[in-house]
Formats: structure tokens, C-alpha cells, sequence
């Protein structure tokens, strides 16, 4: 704020004895408004400084907290939420199957393992929303645990809802292919659990080779359906909980769980 232009207390005096009617080519009277206004703007400029030299600064360009972030992602899977809107998600993707698997020749659905077909919670929640590759799991419902020995100890629980998707797709003739982004290595111990967890009869169960990356997911998921495509299927839905599982076309529609406990690029 620049007062300047404007007489000051002081300087008003000296103003006073001009000519009245105009000073500097402009009426005197609106010399006298402007500077009032402009004393006010100062007063309030200085009142909020003075107000937030005595205040923490608000992070206002910061993330959210990653400890409030926790909290209510736990919040959203122990109240219920989580599993209600899986289930609506679910269900929204069963009727699609159940409409289209007549309609088309070699219909088959797409489905992502990991918080799509088989619940990881026990881990996730050991570990906080952490992420431990190697070590071992041996603490539950402790952690840490990791997720490679977590996951080649085969005891993840099916979802229901995907169960029954499952159990549906197959009773329409679809046939049901999963793709994760599990390793080569852990294609024995993945087949053993979606059998125990009760998905039997799968047509097929894509892995990533051993020691590849990829900057998404989706770089391998989507060739992955190609290539199901190529042998003649037709994908009537592609469901997983996270949006590179669904990116890249080659499915007629996608269906999009939720997960606020990770992200796959
Ligand atoms: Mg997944």
C-alpha cells in the first residue's frame, strides 16, 4: 500500500493552507477521501499482520496429512463404507455379464487379483498402509509383514461379491482370466489360493515375467488382453481397483473397485 500520493497526518497541515477547491489540479475534498480510504486499508493491512504474526502458518500448498489420511482410510474399511461400495461396483458389473454373455461368441471377463479377487487386509493393515517387499510375515495381525511372503502363503480370503461374480460368469458360459501384476514366481502359491478361496475353472492366469518393470501397470496389463482377444474371446468387462488395471481398451466396459489403501501406477 502506498500512501504517498496522499498527505500524511503531518503533511495535511501544510495541505490545509492551499487554495480551497483544488490541490495539484484535483478538488481538495477528494484528496481527502482517497487518503482516507487509503488509512483504512493500512489500518486493516496491519491489523491482519499483526493477527497472523501471532498465528501458525497455515500449509496451504501441503498434501494432506499422511497420519489423517491413515486414519480415515482405516475408518472407511472398518465402518462398512468399503465394503458397501465394493459390492454396489460388483454388482453393477454382474448385470453387465449377465446381459452381454449371450450376445457374444467366447464371451470372457477380465479380473484383476489383488483387492479385486482376493483381500490382502491382514497385510495391509499389519503394515499400515506401508509397503515391505521382502521379510517375513510371521507377526500377524502384527507387522511388519511382507508382501512376498505374505503373498506365497496363499491365505487370502476371496471377496464375496467377486465370488459370486465369478460364480455367475461361469454359469453363463464366460470364461474368466486373471491378470495381475504378481510375478512368475508366485504363479504356484496364486493358483493354489484362488482355488482354496474358490475360484476354480479359471481359463487362464496372466503373470508378470520374473525381474520386469514397467512404468504402468497397464503396459502389460492391456497387451496381456490383447493377446486373450487374439484367441478369440470377447472381453465383455474388465474389473480391478486401480485405474491402470482398466486403461488401454481392449474390454467392452470397466469396473472400477475401490481402493484408497494403495496405488499401482
Ligand atoms: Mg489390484
Amino acid at each position: 500500500m502506498n500512501c504517498a500520493a496522499y498527505p500524511s497526518r503531518s503533511s495535511d497541515h501544510k495541505r490545509q493552507s492551499f487554495p480551497l477547491g483544488r490541490v495539484d489540479g484535483q478538488p481538495q475534498v477528494k484528496i481527502r477521501q482517497r487518503r482516507v480510504r487509503c488509512m483504512i486499508s493500512l489500518t486493516l493491512v496491519s491489523s491482519i499482520l499483526s493477527f497472523a504474526a501471532g498465528m501458525p502458518r497455515a500449509a496451504v500448498a501441503a498434501p494432506a496429512n499422511v497420519g489423517d489420511v491413515a486414519a480415515a482410510a482405516m475408518a472407511y474399511h472398518d465402518s462398512g463404507s468399503y465394503d458397501r461400495d465394493f459390492r454396489s461396483v460388483i454388482q453393477e458389473a454382474s448385470e453387465w455379464v449377465r446381459l452381454r454373455a449371450g450376445h457374444v461368441s467366447k464371451p470372457a471377463i477380465v479380473l484383476d487379483i489383488d483387492e479385486t479377487s482376493l483381500s490382502n487386509w491382514p497385510e495391509i493393515a499389519a503394515n499400515h498402509f506401508a509397503y515391505f517387499r521382502e521379510g517375513p510375515c510371521d507377526a500377524l495381525p502384527e507387522g511388519p509383514c511382507g508382501v512376498d511372503t505374505w503373498e506365497k502363503t496363499a491365505q487370502a480370503k476371496a471377496f464375496a461379491g467377486t465370488l459370486s461374480l465369478y460364480a455367475q460368469a461361469r454359469q453363463h458360459g464366460v470364461a474368466v482370466f486373471f491378470v495381475t501384476g504378481r510375478y512368475e514366481n508366485e504363479r504356484e502359491a496364486t493358483a493354489l489360493n484362488l482355488e482354496t478361496a474358490g475360484y476354480r475353472d479359471w481359463a487362464g492366469l496372466v503373470l508378470r515375467e520374473d525381474g520386469s518393470h514397467t512404468a504402468s501397470a497397464a503396459d502389460y496389463k492391456t497387451p496381456a488382453r490383447a493377446r486373450i482377444e487374439q484367441d478369440g474371446y470377447r472381453i465383455i468387462a474388465n474389473i480391478g481397483d486401480q485405474p491402470s488395471d482398466l486403461a488401454g481398451g481392449h474390454a467392452e466396459r470397466g469396473f472400477l473397485l475401490p481402493n484408497p489403501f494403495y496405488r499401482v501406477p
